[in-house]
């Protein structure tokens, strides 16, 4: 393969992409290939897209992947090179031999929101947030996968939709489908994270996205113009059941491992009204991370076997 990288063998293949173990010549280091086939970018080659994951490059950060390099092959495919990272959260919250305690799950969500903000203070939205974006490196540094690229990408076929791009993270106003939305979608995507390690499965499975709708407002509530105005104008905004807000003991009851600190925290990054969520920074300097426990170090975090 061009540009000096050889790719040794498939590692995996996800909704828009196959990705290769590989090389890079001159250092010998492992990387990965991720091959996006062209016809997936609703316009062929997306060149914002590139040129954002070209600035990502720059901007390095211990809790971003590394993208070594970016470019087009000869049959148009987009082609990044980042580094090799054999493991990610999802795997790790689906091995049931793995114990998980809670100063882990405050390690990662660190690790999760110290990449984030990186980001979101560059201007940057993920817009793609899941257990399987947020990959681990053998030392268990938590990286954030897959930034920009979300939303170049057009969709995938139907059959394809309902197991593999899954709704479960998106926020309200994506799918009340908002034209306008800000990094509070990334910052909502985190706090269903943050539901989903503490319960140790996920917080809203929706099964379509009006039944995602649906399973959102039973757990936090129905949005009304009074906590969230303007929001019976947002485009897919219909008669909904009124569900009430849950009170305190309800969320204690469904989260009965979780500090009121953790509480807290998780209720600012699931506001329904994006206006009022937690934005990166708030979240950082939320109590819940000064609180006992310490957050475990990255190198005594469990990892997959
Ligand atoms: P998805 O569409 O599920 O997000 P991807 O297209 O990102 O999946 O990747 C497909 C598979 O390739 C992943 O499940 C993972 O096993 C592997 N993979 C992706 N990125 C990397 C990487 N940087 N290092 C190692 N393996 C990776």
């Amino acid at each position: 393969m061009s540009s000096g990288y050889t790719k040794e063998k498939k590692v995996g293949e996800g909704t828009y992409a196959v990705v290769y173990l590989g090389k890079q010549v001159v250092t010998g280091r492992d990387i990965a290939i991720k091959e996006i086939k062209t016809g997936t970018f609703k316009d062929g080659l997306d060149m914002s897209a590139i040129r954002e994951m070209k600035y990502l490059q720059e901007l390095k950060h211990e809790n971003v992947i590394e993208l070594v390099d970016v470019f087009a092959d000869k049959d148009k495919n987009l082609n990044l090179i980042l580094e090799f990272l054999p493991s990610d959260l999802e795997m790790i919250i689906n091995d049931k031999k793995i114990m998980i305690i809670p100063a882990d799950i405050k390690s990662w969500m660190l690790m999760t929101l110290r990449g984030l903000h990186h980001c979101h203070r560059n201007g940057i939205l993920h817009r793609d947030l899941k257990p399987n974006n947020l990959l681990i490196s053998p030392e268990g540094y938590l990286k954030l996968a897959d930034f920009g690229l979300a939303r170049s990408l057009g969709h995938p076929n139907e059959k394809l939709t309902s197991n593999v791009v899954t709704r479960w993270y998106r926020s309200p106003e994506l799918l009340f489908g908002a034209q306008h939305y800000s990094p509070a979608i990334d910052v909502w995507a985190v706090g269903i994270i943050f539901a989903e390690l503490m319960l140790r499965t996920p917080y809203l499975p929706g099964k379509d996205d009006s039944d995602q709708l649906v399973v959102t407002f039973q757990a936090l509530g129905t949005p009304t113009e009074e906590k969230w105005p303007g929001v019976s104008h947002l485009p897919h905004y219909n008669n909904l059941t009124v569900f009430p807000e849950p009170s305190r003991q309800e969320l204690r009851n469904r989260f009965p491992a979780a500090t009121e600190l953790a509480l807290d925290l998780m209720c600012g990054m699931l506001s329904l009204n994006p206006n009022n969520r937690l934005d990166t920074k708030a979240c950082l300097l939320h109590p819940y991370f000064t609180e006992s426990p310490e957050p475990t170090e990255p190198e005594k975090l469990p990892q997959k076997s």
